[in-house]
């Protein structure tokens, strides 16, 4: 059975290798019913995804994935159905972009001094038409030889403690949700599991962002074990938040899981989507 509906997901305009048109209509082939595009800190591929998702007979939800520091840790804060027009929600979204250039800047002069040059201009030049991000810098080390995968990149490059690490800050969770809120959204916690902060921390996070307004948490998302799927439905029901799934999608070869082979929610979970009217068909 295919999973019918996937709320994450990555087009070029942020770090995906496919363009919203064809993520779209890959999604489609691949069973999807329900959609929703979620572009790192950029909304710029909503409009021609929803186009196309219509065309394909699907429904498709407004989304973005927001990059957020939580107690000098980077976490994401994923906006389901959300209003991109909202002028907070774009203009904070413009600010976060502005703060990614200065950080690839930051990044570039780091690898430098590890006699690794050209990888802004090669960075760059992956980020076909939006945001600039590690990814892209990883494209490139890749293409330098560097290693043979995202994966093993990940590991030597681009992280606390390694080249090409460089420390940012991104917007702050209470702003993210209220310009989520804002837009008549909601906002998701993504995938809770990769986050390396401990147990204790993670019950704080969890209390903090449910008081913040979060409605959601991805309990079923790509980036997840089988044994975090459980872990996470207990936490969600426990802090009395919504789940939500996805796969993160970011294109063939980028690692993570395939679209429409997503598992359902564990028994008991609430989904995020219960009440939408653009999920209405996969009930009956
Ligand atoms: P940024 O938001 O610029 O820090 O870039 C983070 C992006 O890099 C994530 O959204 C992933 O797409 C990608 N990424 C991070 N770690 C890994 C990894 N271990 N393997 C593959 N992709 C990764
Ligand atoms: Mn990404
Ligand atoms: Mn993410
Ligand atoms: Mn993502």
């Amino acid at each position: 059975m295919p999973s019918l509906i996937d709320l994450h997901s990555h087009s070029t305009v942020s770090d995906g290798l496919l363009a919203p048109e064809a993520l779209v209509t890959h999604a489609a082939a691949q069973g999807v019913k329900v959609l929703s595009l979620t572009d790192h800190d950029d909304t710029a591929g909503l409009a021609v995804a929803a186009k196309v998702a219509a065309e394909h007979g699907m429904q498709f939800i407004n989304g973005v994935e927001i990059s957020v520091t939580w107690r000098r840790r980077t976490i994401h804060v994923v906006g389901l159905r959300v209003d991109p027009l909202y002028a907070p929600l774009h203009d904070g979204l413009e600010k976060i972009r502005a703060g990614r250039h200065l950080r690839a800047v930051g990044i570039a002069a780091s690898l430098e001094k590890f006699g690794i040059t050209g990888s802004l201009e090669g960075a760059y030049a992956h980020a076909q038409q939006g945001i600039i991000s590690r990814a892209h810098f990883a494209r490139y080390l890749i293409e330098q030889g560097y290693a043979s995968n995202m994966k093993s990149i990940f590991k030597r490059y681009l992280i606390k403690g390694k080249p090409g690490y460089f420390e940012h800050h991104w917007a702050e969770l209470e702003d993210v949700i209220n310009w989520i809120n804002g837009s008549g959204g909601v906002a998701v916690l993504a995938h809770p599991g990769r986050y390396d902060i401990g147990r204790s921390n993670m019950l704080l996070l969890l209390e903090e962002f449910r008081n913040l307004g979060g409605a959601a948490i991805e309990v079923v998302t790509g980036s997840h074990t089988v044994d975090q799927f459980q872990e996470y439905a207990k936490l969600a029901h426990m802090f009395g938040l919504q789940s939500s799934m996805g796969s993160d999608y970011h294109g063939p070869g980028h690692g993570y899981i395939e679209m429409g082979r997503l598992p359902d929610l564990p028994r008991g979970c609430i989904p995020v989507w219960q009440d939408w009217p653009e999920t209405q068909s996969l009930n009956s």
